[in-house]
């Protein structure tokens, strides 16, 4: 059984959005229900996160940009992502979370970590808030990784949106490889199959685009047949996924239809694809029952 790490705090739950808003705390505490209800807790090992600083943020961010996120009186940042009183506080420990997951595989104590976490990140530019995103903790976690002594990372965003945030980060950079499957067209507009990466970082970008009501023929077919093979030839020494349930045909804010069996698929052929260290990172899913159902099966591939 490998030693899957999982990272949470209550602190998450304090970054709050306007009534209605889907993206709310309603999402961990279903996530945290289910796990206790389908006894995996036990089989965990639960991590805190830490308070990523300013130095880890301006890893990706603007020093500016921190800065406003900050001393921010609340309100909206955009047209759909909130600032609360606690928000700094929240986006920083998921960045942290990120960070924190980093360590520990690095010192070799886990295999694998899940971060449940939010303000979700893979929006989230390098001086600006988007799309429910404050900090991307993902691209944080990568930068800091790179620090740390990891040398090539290959980034897997599942999530129906496109990870705009984390492919501008890292579009020029041939140490990070960034592969996307997106409903196509949609939020947030960018993740078209001809967007391949830039200078340097050029062929080091995949991005799939998934027509409204492909699920899981379509998502098996590249996560089974062409993630392994490009997993391989990079060689990457960490795996950073941005795990996004919003892909699940019950969610209400997709026009994908993959199944939970479909997300089961995914989450084995990302882990069977190499023996490096693989930390998830969660990102949308908005129908509640379906969103802890579905990482409750990505932990228990987690723990195979
Ligand atoms: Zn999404």
């Amino acid at each position: 059984m490998k030693r899957v790490g999982f990272v949470y705090d209550d602190i998450f739950l304090k970054h709050e959005t306007p009534k209605r808003h889907p993206e709310n705390k309603d999402r961990l505490v279903a996530i945290t229900d289910s796990i206790r209800s389908s006894a995996l807790t036990k089989k965990l090992i639960n991590m805190r996160p830490r308070m990523a600083s300013a130095d880890d943020l301006a890893l990706v961010h603007s020093e500016r940009y921190i800065e406003k996120i900050r001393t921010q009186c609340p309100g909206f940042l955009d047209s759909d992502t909130y600032l609360s009183p606690h928000s700094f506080e929240a986006a920083s420990y998921a960045a942290g979370a990120v960070i924190e997951a980093v360590d520990r595989c690095r010192q070799g104590e886990t295999d694998r970590v899940f971060c449940a976490v939010r303000p979700p990140g893979h929006h989230a530019e390098e001086r600006a808030a988007m799309g429910f995103c404050i900090f991307n903790n993902i691209a944080v976690g990568a930068r800091y990784a790179r620090k740390k002594g990891y040398k090539k990372i290959f980034i897997i965003d599942f999530d129906v949106h496109h990870g705009n945030g984390t492919q501008s980060t890292f579009e020029d950079d041939n140490t990070v490889f960034f592969f996307s499957t997106q409903q196509f067209p949609n939020f947030p507009g960018t993740g078209s199959a001809e967007e391949k990466g830039k200078g340097q970082g050029e062929g080091f970008t995949r991005n799939i685009a998934m027509e409204p009501g492909a699920g899981d023929p379509e998502f098996i077919n590249v996560y089974q047949d062409l993630l392994p093979p490009l997993v391989s030839r990079f060689s990457p020494d960490l795996i950073l996924v941005s795990a996004g349930y919003d892909i699940l045909k019950e969610d209400p804010l997709s026009k994908l239809n993959v199944s939970q069996q479909g997300i089961k698929i995914i989450v084995q052929s990302i882990l069977n694809s190499s023996a490096v260290p693989v930390i998830f990172v969660l990102e949308g899913g908005y129908n509640l029952a379906a969103l802890g159902e579905s990482v409750v099966i990505t932990l228990r591939e987690m723990l195979k």
